[in-house]
C-alpha cells in the first residue's frame, strides 16, 4: 500500500465504534468505498486521492436512529432523526431532516455520545 495512503488509514477510526476502516465489500452503496472494519452499517466513507469526499455514520440511542451524511467537497451535512424501538425497528417513518451548509464533524476523537450530544445542541440552536 501507499505510504500516504497507509498514514491516512493509520489515522482514521470508526467514528461509531473506534474500530479501522477497511475497503468496502459487496452489498455496500456504489457512493463508497470503504467502511468500518466491524459494522458497515454503522459508518462507511469514499476516499479519492488521499482525502474523503463524502462519509455516511449511522447511530442510535434508546430512541433515535441518527443518520448522518456529510460531503466535504461542497462542505455540506445533511442528518436525519428517526424514532426507533429498543430493538432499533423504526415505529415513526416521520423523520426530521436538517441541513447544514458547513461540516459538522471532523470525526476526530470523538464518540457516539459527543455526536449525539452535538446534533442534539445544533437540532436545539440551530
Ligand atoms: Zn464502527
Amino acid at each position: 500500500m501507499d505510504k500516504q495512503l497507509k498514514a491516512l488509514f493509520d489515522s482514521l477510526r470508526c467514528p461509531v465504534c473506534g474500530a479501522q476502516i477497511d475497503l468496502a465489500g459487496k452489498g455496500i452503496s456504489r457512493q463508497y468505498n470503504y467502511c468500518c472494519a466491524d459494522n458497515n452499517n454503522e459508518y462507511v466513507l469514499h476516499i479519492s486521492e488521499l482525502s474523503i469526499t463524502h462519509d455516511r455514520a449511522i447511530i442510535y440511542d434508546r430512541n433515535n436512529k441518527y443518520i448522518i451524511v456529510q460531503n466535504y467537497d461542497v462542505k455540506q451535512t445533511i442528518f436525519d432523526i428517526l424514532k426507533v424501538d429498543a430493538e432499533g425497528n423504526i415505529t415513526d417513518w416521520n423523520n426530521k431532516t436538517v441541513y447544514l451548509d458547513y461540516t459538522l464533524f471532523d470525526y476526530q476523537n470523538t464518540d457516539k455520545e459527543k455526536i449525539i450530544r452535538r446534533l442534539k445542541t445544533v437540532m436545539t440552536f440551530g
